[in-house]
């Protein structure tokens, strides 16, 4: 049986976040929430894969409590297993944390069944760093293939894979064998049909929590802000300063304008 993990974040359903001025850590307090767009293609192609090839599908999450809510909706794609990872001493984590974090509780889950395949999304809409993902696969030991548009082929029994993936010089053709860590592109998996049966599922799902406290145990210097190089030193919103001169090029020529620019340019011996 294919046995795959996915990987998701809950983020704030707004591009307006508010970060608080002392922690330097997003307020998601009071937040409309979602699970991250690039996330629903991966458990949109979870889902495909579990009704292909009678996956088994177990969704992790690391949050605040109310991460439980992204949980629950992700058994309506299917989700067999859910595990959220919920603790203050999580919270502010950097990617660097939060890699630690997710490979220590899957590495955990992998005592009682090995995973095949691990899908995250490309990156999530608030940190955008796209860097979870290939820590993650880092921690683990295990091949990543990033940017994945298409999946060409999935052979269970030989246990390999070939992917399309998106570079700046086009796309490339990977195959690669099990278990290997996928982060999804947006256009990889369409939104699937969801039955019915899956929504009431879905509202009685009760995830599995685990804490700083267990069932695994952690390095606590490697978890939320204490285990976080990265530290936000200050947010704010840079002042739009228009300093420029615009040129329409129906008045002047386009030789007097690059001219122009270099003269500029020389003045501040930046030539
Ligand atoms: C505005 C802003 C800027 C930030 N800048 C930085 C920074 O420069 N460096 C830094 O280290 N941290 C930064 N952070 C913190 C960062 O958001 C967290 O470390 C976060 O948990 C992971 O990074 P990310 O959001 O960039 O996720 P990405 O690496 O972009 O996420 C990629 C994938 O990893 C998985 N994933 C990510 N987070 C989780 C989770 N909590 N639970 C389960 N799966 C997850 C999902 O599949 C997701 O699609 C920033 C946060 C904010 C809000």
């Amino acid at each position: 049986m294919l046995n795959i993990l996915v990987s998701i974040k809950q983020v704030p359903d707004t591009t307006n976040i508010r970060i608080n001025p002392d922690t330097g850590t997003l307020i998601r307090e009071g937040v409309p929430s979602i699970i991250n767009p690039y996330d629903i293609v991966a458990l949109s192609l979870a889902y495909q894969l579990k009704l292909r090839f009678k996956a088994k599908v177990t969704v992790i999450t690391m949050g605040p409590p109310q991460a439980k809510n992204a949980l629950k909706e992700a058994v309506e794609f299917g989700a067999d297993r859910i595990i959220l990872l919920c603790d203050r001493k999580f919270a502010g984590a950097d990617t660097l944390a939060t890699s630690y974090t997710l490979a220590e509780a899957i590495r955990f889950l992998q005592r009682e069944e090995l995973f095949d395949l691990f899908l995250f999304g490309k990156q999530a809409i608030d940190g955008d760093t796209a860097q979870v993902g290939p820590g993650v696969a880092n921690r683990l030991g295990i091949p990543v293939i990033t940017y994945v548009v298409k999946i060409e082929n999935l052979d269970p029994i030989h246990r390999k894979i070939v992917v399309h993936r998106k570079t700046e010089k086009g796309i490339e053709v990977l195959e690669a064998p099990f278990p290997i860590l996928l982060t999804c592109e947006k256009d990889l998996s369409p939104l699937p049909f969801v039955p019915l049966e899956n929504i009431l599922k879905a509202q009685r799902a009760e995830p599995e929590t685990f804490n700083a406290e267990g069932p695994l145990s952690f390095q606590r210097d490697k978890l939320g802000l204490k285990g976080s190089p990265t530290q936000v030193k200050k947010v704010y919103t840079p002042e739009l300063k228009r300093i420029g001169k615009i040129y329409n090029l129906d008045d002047v020529s386009l030789d007097d304008v690059v001219s122009k620019i270099l003269d500029v340019l020389r003045e501040r011996d930046l030539l």
